[in-house]
């Protein structure tokens, strides 16, 4: 199956779980009559019932549609947002976004614009429109604190928390989960929203209470949210998995895992029937039960292969390439191995999409001033279409038409426009081999960080690295050696990952690293733990030829060069350069006032 599509496919589950999640906000509905002011009593039942019975549902729909009352501009609203959320879930994502989009500029309620953002950054998810559904995110945060009722406050909240951890972004997801948590939401919202939390605090490594865990997951177990209950279960146990090396525990760990196989099948949801496998072949690989793990990793395979690439699929072919490799079956391993890049590369710049997503948008002004102007031309159009309708009844009509004509070639040149230069802006700041910023793109980023970061007394550490002895790679090896130490060297920084960190390639086995809110202990420490990995780059295996890659570090902060873009890549080069007279393979700091520079 083509890889795309696979991807597609993945995030249409990660996308269905959020469905449900946002579906189960209000409680069930009964099957009133419509009557007069109850019409919105009635609307609001109908949107709580979405995914639990989308039958009665649409039914509620045509009741409404066909019983001929007249609606006000709100009420017809809220139901042409229920239209469009039909649309999208039978899949016709961007026949369901256009129609949002119109929506958006013709509705004026809060509470309704507030639902169209948070359906728009689901339906953009989907479509890995990762930056648009962050500008959905952004219109909602900005209008926060004008929302005065609890079910759309808690729609706000579910689609930041969801949105966020699917972004991989940690720390939001936590803060989002927890205002949640603690507005006192109904028992389905509470399990979801403490399963993403505790998924963020394993992602950003911190130490946590068993009993706690224990708890939401009973919690979830107790309302029927198997499938959440699980999710957290099995990450909760690879976590546990991946630190330790202690017999006896794994043996613990591989009978709480029997313990979950049913329930795992049960939720048919193959994501984590897979990760659930491939935690098998984690364990028995720990135990040195060679032909379960292998086993076990081909089932894992074998299941997630219309997912996509996935970080449990890259462990279950490594296992599968080191077997193949002892036993002498080398035609095998290379097949493996071959896999094993073509999913790691999948993997990565997915990942990478969505962090230069979480990272441009938030610095992307040209693109918000072209939406606030289309969008106030929008709204002097609706203006005039309102004086001029009460005129005469005839010519509303006529009126009307060429309003909507104007209105949609209006939002159309807009959408284009602004998409062109979303994506050449994105394209000319990206470096086409390593995935991250190049220098372009980290002086733009630099120039919106800097005064960003001074106006909130934020400290920025800027770090250049530089491979040593690079020249004797390509001498002896090949250039595209070289290049595969390139990419190696940056990858397995990424791999560890901090998510304050910035990458960019700044020359051509140069590399910069940004650090914002932070200090110089900090960035010292970041990049020493850059300098360990890349010295223990494994060569061999892949390249067939058996050296070793070093890299010297200068790092700095705004502290000592100021906000100040050039300063600060001036002291951390002065620093690089004593790191390379001293020896290389070392992190140097140049801590002397600015003027002392030569
Ligand atoms: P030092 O430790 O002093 O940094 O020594 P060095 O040999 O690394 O010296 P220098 O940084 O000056 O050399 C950089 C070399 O990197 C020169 C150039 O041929 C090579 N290079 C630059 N871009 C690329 C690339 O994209 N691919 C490959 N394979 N080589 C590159
Ligand atoms: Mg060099
Ligand atoms: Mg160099």
């Amino acid at each position: 199956m083509d890889k795309r599509f696979q991807t597609i496919c993945l995030n249409v589950l990660f996308a269905f779980l959020t469905f449900v999640t946002i579906q189960s906000i209000a409680q069930n509905t009964s099957d009133k009559k419509v009557v007069g002011n109850e019409i919105e009593k009635y609307l609001l039942e109908t949107e709580a019932i979405r995914t639990t019975d989308f039958d009665l549902f649409t039914n509620n729909l045509s009741t409404i549609t066909q019983s001929q009352i007249k609606l006000s501009v709100y009420q017809s609203c809220f139901l042409e947002y229920l239209n469009s959320y039909k649309i999208g879930y039978q899949g016709n994502f961007s026949e369901a976004k256009q129609k949002l989009n119109e929506l958006f500029s013709g509705c004026n309620d809060l509470k309704i614009k507030i639902r169209i953002q948070a359906l728009l950054a689901n339906l953009n998810i989907i479509s890995r429109n990762y930056a648009l559904a962050i500008e959905s995110l952004d219109y909602i945060e900005s209008n926060f604190d004008k929302i005065n009722d609890k079910t759309t406050r808690h729609i706000a909240y579910t689609v930041f928390f969801i949105t966020y951890s699917l972004l991989e972004q940690w720390e939001l997801t936590i803060k989002f989960s927890d205002l949640l948590i603690d507005d006192n939401p109904t028992e389905q919202l509470l399990c979801k929203a403490s399963v993403n939390k505790y998924t963020a605090l394993f992602h950003k490594g911190e130490k946590i209470d068993k009993d706690q865990i224990s708890r939401v997951i009973n919690h979830c177990r107790n309302i029927n949210e198997n499938l959440f209950a699980q999710a957290l279960n099995i990450k909760w146990l690879r976590y546990n998995v991946e630190h330790t090396d202690d017999f006896v525990k794994l043996k613990q760990f591989l009978e709480q895992l029997s313990e979950a196989d049913n329930e795992v099948n049960q939720t048919k949801y193959k994501n984590l029937i897979s990760l659930k496998n491939a935690l098998y072949a984690q364990i028995y690989d720990k135990m040195g039960m060679t032909k379960l793990a292998v086993d076990y990793a081909q089932l894992s395979i074998e299941q997630g292969k219309s997912i996509g690439s996935t970080e449990q699929e890259i462990f279950a072919l490594n296992v599968l390439v080191n077997h193949y490799q002892s036993i002498g079956d080398y035609q095998t391993a290379n097949q493996y191995l071959n896999q094993k890049y073509e999913a790691q590369h999948e993997f990565y710049s997915d990942k990478q999409a969505k962090q230069m997503a979480y990272q441009t948008i938030r610095h992307d002004n040209l693109a918000k001033n072209h939406r606030i102007q289309s969008l106030s031309q929008q709204n002097d159009l609706l203006k005039l279409k309102n004086e001029l309708s009460e005129k005469s009844r005839t010519n509303q009509i006529l009126i009307n038409s060429i309003m909507a004509v104007l209105l949609i070639i209006l939002l159309y040149i807009g959408y284009k426009i602004k998409r062109q230069q979303q994506q050449f802006k994105k394209l000319s700041e990206l470096d086409h081999m390593t995935y991250i910023f190049n220098r372009k793109g980290a002086k733009n980023y630099m120039e919106y960080l800097l005064p960003y970061s001074e106006k909130k007394g934020e400290t920025v550490a800027y770090g250049i690295f530089d491979l040593d002895h690079f020249k004797e790679v390509n001498d002896l090896y090949g250039h595209l050696i070289g290049d595969w130490v390139i990419k190696k060297s940056i990858s397995v920084c990424q791999s560890l990952t901090f998510e304050k960190v910035t990458f960019a390639r700044i020359g051509g086995e140069e590399f910069a690293i940004i650090i914002r809110d932070s200090s110089l202990e900090e960035i010292k420490e970041i990049a020493e733990k850059y300098r360990q990995a890349i010295s223990q780059i494994e060569t061999k295996e892949e390249t067939g030829h058996d050296f070793s890659i070093t890299a010297s570090f200068g790092v700095t902060t705004t502290e000592t060069a100021g906000y100040n873009y050039l300063n600060l890549m001036k002291v951390a080069d002065t620093a690089l350069y004593k790191a390379k007279n001293n020896g290389r393979n070392q992190v140097a700091i140049y801590q002397e006032p600015i003027d002392n520079l030569s």
